[in-house]
């Protein structure tokens, strides 16, 4: 499924690299800092594997339970590094609005700073655009569990 990692790819670097500041690691996952950030706290959570896209997902548990753990991942860093905020925000730019093609799970304590970078992060419908994580987690979750 997944393909191997790619020298060229900044994600699978940040992944393997040592120096880089990273809020968390697992085995399957680790987590940093947005480099633009668009948000009061904005962070990301990829898998260590290479999965480029939102696309190669699929309904399977290994895949709903890799996201659902990126989830917890992105959750438990917000409400640790931004308890008070009012609003938090986890999704995926579909392609091809992402930028990266290695899967990131955005996670956001709202405002967006400045305001109008919300319109990076807005859904457009049948267009695709940005997916909330619990849109996809339904996309994905295994028929057998429902
Ligand atoms: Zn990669
Ligand atoms: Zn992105």
């Amino acid at each position: 499924m997944a393909a191997a990692p790619s020298a060229s790819c900044i994600f699978c670097q940040i992944a393997r690299s040592t120096s880089t500041t990273l809020l968390h690691r697992d085995d399957k996952v680790v987590a940093f800092q947005d480099i633009n950030p668009s948000a009061f706290r904005h962070y990301l959570v990829v898998p260590i594997e290479h999965i480029p896209t939102v696309k190669d997902l699929h309904r399977s548990s290994e895949d709903f339970s890799l996201v659902s753990h990126m989830l917890d991942v992105g959750q438990s860093l917000l409400h640790r590094d931004a308890p008070h905020a009012k609003h938090y925000r986890y999704g995926f730019h579909q392609p091809p609005f992402n930028s990266v093609n290695h899967l990131h799970l955005h996670c956001f304590a709202l405002p967006f700073i400045p305001r109008w970078r919300a319109m990076k992060y807005m859904s457009l419908g049948p267009f695709g655009g940005f997916i909330e994580v619990d849109k996809l987690l339904e996309r994905i979750k295994p028929l057998s569990s429902l």
